[in-house]
């Protein structure tokens, strides 16, 4: 289980996050919805710590950690819920001079020592998984959008973290191109992956998250069932955003 409980972010005395508290259960699906600057990104670079929250307490599993400012994190104690965590961005961010099957082994044998053989077959598995296997020893420009993106999202699964953090990850991507990225993500949500992910695209917040969360100014404005959020927002700030994706 993934907890957040009172996180709070500002950059200097702009305050981007005010209070959020959330409890995602292991194999849930989540989608991070709000308005553009409403605090999406900031809060999945939160979850891990690619931005230090300013305030609040993060559980991650066993992991738990409470911010404060002036009191900066251990090493070892972000290491240990960053490894929980892996992330997919909108721009892919492939090594542009590795090959897919490089990328995907790379944090496996620099960060966790496995050993090269070890992590060039699990990362062969994960690139069979999101259909790249036959790109192995592609670069990624020479690849499609979508492809790149598939990758990416197997580099982010090497090390089995708990939860997979997408950032608007069919974004960048023509819709043929982010059709085959939402059937990766939709298979690795029927498989129990734990996924939080902010998106514009409804297709993908209705078609894979069951939980929807509207974040706007930096705050939780609505949160419930993806179908009933969508259909019924019982808030008018949701109700207005909801129009403006159709
Ligand atoms: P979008 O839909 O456009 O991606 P978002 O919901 O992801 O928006 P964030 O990128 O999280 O929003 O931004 C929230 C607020 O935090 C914005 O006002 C933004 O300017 C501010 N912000 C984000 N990162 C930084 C930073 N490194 N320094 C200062 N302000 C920042
Ligand atoms: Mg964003």
């Amino acid at each position: 289980m993934i907890e957040l409980s009172g996180i709070t972010k500002a950059f200097g005395t702009n305050t981007v996050l005010s209070d959020i508290s959330l409890k995602l259960q292991e194999g849930s699906v989540t989608a991070l919805i709000g308005p553009s600057g409403g605090g999406k990104s900031t809060l999945l670079r939160c979850i891990n710590l690619l931005e230090m929250p300013s305030s609040g307490t993060l559980k991650i599993g066993e992991a738990q950690v409470t911010f404060s400012e002036g009191r900066r994190l251990t090493r070892p104690q972000i290491q240990l819920i960053r490894q929980q965590t892996g992330m997919v961005f909108q721009n892919f961010q492939l090594f542009p001079h590795r090959t897919a099957l490089e990328n995907v082994m790379e944090g496996l044998v620099t960060v966790l020592n496995w050993p090269a053989e070890k992590a060039r077959s699990r990362a062969m598995a994960l690139l069979e998984k999101v259909g790249m296997a036959h790109k192995a020893d592609a670069w990624p420009a020479t690849l499609s959008g979508g492809q790149q993106q598939r990758i990416a999202i197997a580099r982010a699964l090497a090390p089995s973290p708990r939860v997979l953090l997408c950032d608007e990850p069919t974004s960048a991507l023509d819709p043929e191109l982010a059709a085959e990225v939402v059937d990766v993500l939709a298979q690795l949500a029927r498989e129990g992956t734990t996924m939080v992910m902010a998106t514009h695209d409804l297709r993908l917040a209705s078609q894979i998250a069951e939980t929807v969360i509207v974040l706007d100014g930096g705050q939780v404005v609505e949160t419930g069932p993806a179908r009933a959020l969508f259909d019924a927002p019982t808030q008018e700030r949701t109700a207005r955003f909801i129009a403006t994706l159709k």
